[in-house]
Formats: C-alpha cells, structure tokens, sequence
C-alpha cells in the first residue's frame, strides 16, 4: 500500500516537473498590441471581416495585413479607434456609418432547409429540418450570413430600433477625426 502511495506520488512529482517545463519551453508569446487591438473589436466572431474571428482580425491588424476600415459590425466609430491605436491617418469621410441591424424571419416563407441556422455563428436560429425557423433578436449581432444564404428571401435585415433597452453612450472618440 505505501509502495503504491509513493509510486504514484513520485509520478505525480515527475509530470508536474515535465509539464511545467514545457509550458515553459512551448508557451506563445503574446502580444500586447494584438491583445488590444482585438478587445476593441465587437467580439462577436461574426467573419465578416474575412477572417474567422476577432482575434485573426486583430492579428492581421497588429501586422499592418488589414485595413482599419475591415469591420462593418464595428462602423466608424471602431475604425477610428484601430487607427488611433495603430498611429495611422486613415480617411474615413466616405466609410458608411452602419445602423444596427437584427435578422428576423418571414415565417411563411421559410422551407426549413436549415442553411441560415448553419452559418450563425451564436446559435441565434432556432428550427429544424424541414420545420420553420426563427430568430432570436438579442443575440444577433446582425451579420446577414444567413440572410445571404437563405433560398427563399424569408430573411430580412432590420434596423434596431432605439429604446431605453437599446440606447447606449457613445464610444469615446466618436464623431472626432483621426490624425
Ligand atoms: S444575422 Fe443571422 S447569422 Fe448573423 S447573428 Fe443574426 S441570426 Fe445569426
Ligand atoms: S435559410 Fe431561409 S428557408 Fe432555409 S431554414 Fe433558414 S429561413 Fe428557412
């Protein structure tokens, strides 16, 4: 019995020694831009920036790979924000300041192909195989992706009306130009 305590202790001790050495040896430096650069975007994961989340956003940002203009959810007021935070002068007089939007679903018009539900990236679609299928407003984040895919037109995109509920403050440095 203490043989097999000991044992299994002293393989407990020689893991922990392994393993803490190659978290050692193998740990990714990070970096400190890139980790800002991604906290200033939405978070929403959406892709609609080309690449497959925030965090690959940031990274293209950090590298100087992206344009600070590559989020629509995050409009203006973000890419004024990464072209602070990069040091860049960026004209974004002509960049179109995009209204909120949610997708809701013409119930009627939906065959159940399940198309929109598979390109949600936050589970915002409920339904099933050739059942109807529905949206839940708060979650989406207004990506279109399943507006785009949907065969029928039953999707459309619609403008988040602004209420107690919805209002927030504006970010800092909105409305101000970048130098
Ligand atoms: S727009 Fe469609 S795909 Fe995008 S978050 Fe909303 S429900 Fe999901
Ligand atoms: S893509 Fe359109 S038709 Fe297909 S399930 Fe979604 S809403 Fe219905």
């Amino acid at each position: 019995m203490l043989m097999a305590i000991g044992s299994l202790t002293a393989m407990g001790v020689t893991l922990g020694t392994i393993l803490g050495a190659a978290a050692k040896f193998l740990a990714v430096e990070e970096n400190p831009l890139e980790e800002e650069l991604k906290a200033m975007l939405p978070g929403s994961q959406c892709g609609q920036c080309g690449f497959i989340g925030c965090g690959q956003a940031a990274a293209a940002l950090a590298k100087g790979e992206a344009p600070v203009t590559l989020c629509p959810p995050g409009g203006k007021a973000v890419a004024e924000a990464l072209a602070k935070k990069l040091g860049i002068t960026a004209d974004l007089s002509e960049h179109e300041e995009k209204v909120p939007e949610y997708a809701f679903i013409n119930e009627a018009l939906c065959i159940g192909c399940t198309r929109c539900i598979r390109e949600c990236s936050v589970d915002a679609i409920l339904g099933a195989n050739k059942l109807m299928h529905t949206i839940i407003a708060e979650p989406c984040h207004g990506c279109a992706k399943c507006f785009a895919v949907c065969p029928t037109d039953a999707i459309v995109m619609r403008p988040i009306e602004v209420t107690l509920g919805t209002w927030h403050w504006s970010k800092p440095g909105d409305g101000h130009a970048v130098h």
